[in-house]
């Protein structure tokens, strides 16, 4: 990446750059080859029609699924709430209770909310310490009228990555629909929608190295045939399901991208976890205190959520300053919440307000874990350094006791 060389980009959670190779696949889609995809009478639209086909089967054959199963939106926000809004709609008669749980993507929960205010009934599973589902509370969840579980492939804050084949086999032994928020998965963990029963799957071309505002959501079409009611409602593009004119130039990119991330996944996996480890290794030397958040045993490679007790998270930030992490205080809304995940893997607020997510990426090398690892070890130092309740920590008081009277 040619950023200026004093900027580290850990934070390719949030989104990646764009691989060159990627954006020179699209380059052509924005100009010569400019067609509509559905523009039926000339070259054009044949050439668009044939480049979005392509990448259709791409991205299929990626999740073993059918080219039909496929259909292409703006994102992985737009594919849960198409997933979500439109398989409650098309199975109210059937019944209007659904399953997710705490700590999944807000592009997940708030659509929940959503239909919990239409009258729907939704049960939102807890998470243990490390952000797993209890399983067996999972199956005991499922009702008569469940109509959908929703639970996503690994988790964006922690990395945490959900069993997600033993979930697709309780819903399907239960005849209840499985969709899973794949976006942090796509790419770098192995998918078989058939093996896994899944039933729909979000993914998003901006979390692999493809560009923003392309996604697409995977509808299975056999054992069971999925159907949704639209969101989108107009030319009747993506045989109905979500009306628009496609994004070619996006769809091209994220086919690319998810072409090369299958191409290379066992070496990017292998590289960037031992990154990950040198990074997690390194402040630990340096460093006491440090709680690791998400299940060390089974989390994505790139993913490394630390919290630095006694420091605060946006302090952190701006002793930080040159490194692109993100803090677990991250402001969703103009308030200083604690991350909502965290919570609900039972972290305290004040460990949650000093926890910083790395997230490392294709392009990240070693010299910038090293450099991110002193920068990190230095301003906890010196903010610990600063902060009484370390002092008292170090002298072996124990803050839980303390009282702090109020007088
Ligand atoms: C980034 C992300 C989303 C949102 O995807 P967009 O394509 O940006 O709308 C949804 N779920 C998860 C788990 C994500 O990481």
């Amino acid at each position: 990446m040619t950023t200026d060389v004093k900027q580290i980009y850990l934070d390719y959670q949030a989104t990646t750059p764009v691989d060159e190779r990627v954006l020179e696949a699209m380059l052509p889609y924005f100009s010569d080859k400019c067609g509509n995809a559905a523009s039926r009478n000339h070259k054009f639209g044949w050439d668009a029609e044939k480049a979005t086909q392509s990448a259709r089967e791409t991205i299929a054959s990626g999740l073993n699924a059918k080219a039909r199963e496929i259909a292409f939106t703006s994102g992985a926000t737009e594919s849960n709430n198409l997933a979500i809004l439109g398989v409650a709609k098309m199975y109210a008669a059937k019944g209007k209770h659904l399953i997710t749980c705490s700590t999944e993507h807000k592009a997940v929960l708030d659509p929940m909310a959503a239909l919990q205010n239409e009258g729907y009934e939704v049960t939102v599973l807890d998470v243990d310490s490390n952000g797993h589902v209890d399983l067996n509370e999972l199956r005991n969840a499922i009702r008569e009228d469940t109509v959908l579980v929703s639970l996503m492939m690994a988790n964006n804050e922690i990395g945490t990555i959900h069993p997600v084949k033993a979930i697709g086999d309780i819903c399907h032994d239960n005849g209840v629909l499985f969709h899973t928020d794949a976006t942090q998965a796509v790419g770098k963990e192995l998918i078989d929608v058939q093996e896994m029963n899944i039933d729909l799957l979000s993914g998003s071309a901006h979390k692999m190295y493809g560009p923003k505002g392309v996604g697409f959501l995977y509808v299975r079409r056999r054992n069971p045939r999925v159907r949704l009611e639209p969101i989108f409602h107009g030319g009747g593009h993506e045989r109905g399901i979500r009306s628009g004119t496609l994004n070619v130039p996006g769809i091209v990119g994220m086919a690319k991208a998810f072409d090369i991330c299958l191409a290379e996944r066992d070496e990017d996996h292998q590289r960037i976890s031992a990154l990950r480890d040198s990074l997690q290794t390194q402040l630990a030397a340096e460093l006491t205190h440090l709680s690791i958040n998400g299940d060390e045993n089974n989390r994505l490679a790139c993913s490394l959520n630390i919290s630095f007790a006694f420091v605060e998270g946006e302090s952190m930030l701006m002793g930080m300053s040159g490194i692109a992490v993100s803090s677990g205080s991250a402001c969703t809304s103009a308030s200083l919440e604690p991350s909502y995940v965290l919570r609900a893997m039972g972290v305290g607020d004040d460990l949650a307000h000093s926890s910083i997510r790395f997230s490392l990426g294709r392009f990240t090398t070693q010299q910038e874990v090293n450099r991110a690892a002193e920068l990190t070890i230095s301003t906890v130092k010196r903010l610990r350094d600063m902060s009484p309740l370390y002092e008292m920590a170090l002298e072996g008081i124990d803050l839980a006791t303390v009282s702090w009277g109020t007088h």
